[in-house]
């Protein structure tokens, strides 16, 4: 069993940013270029954090969420209680 992310607000710089979440998923338009993205919260997976970022395929910016699953794990691992705000980072391509 992993975080529900379900009620969870998102921002993207500073500024609330508009999702679909639904379970460890979180679908949302890159802003960049308009491409759909998924990030999955779950280890290992892209988009849980920033070691291992969802690329946008379109304009190659890389997309995670913070807190990063890496510090966070599962929720009865660490009883921590989810955080009910998360951010996505964006790091521009170096193209
Ligand atoms: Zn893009």
């Amino acid at each position: 069993m992993g975080w529900t992310l379900d009620g969870v607000r998102f921002e993207h710089q500073g500024k609330t940013a508009r999702v679909c979440a639904d379970g460890n998923n979180v679908a949302w338009i890159c802003p960049s270029c308009g491409m759909p993205l998924l990030l999955v919260y779950l280890k290992g997976r892209k988009g849980s954090c920033a070691s291992r970022p969802r690329r946008c395929e379109q304009c190659l910016s890389d997309y995670s969420l913070e807190p990063g699953y890496d510090a966070i794990g599962e929720p009865q691992e660490k009883g921590v209680k989810r955080a009910e705000v998360m951010s996505i980072l964006q790091r521009a391509s170096k193209q």
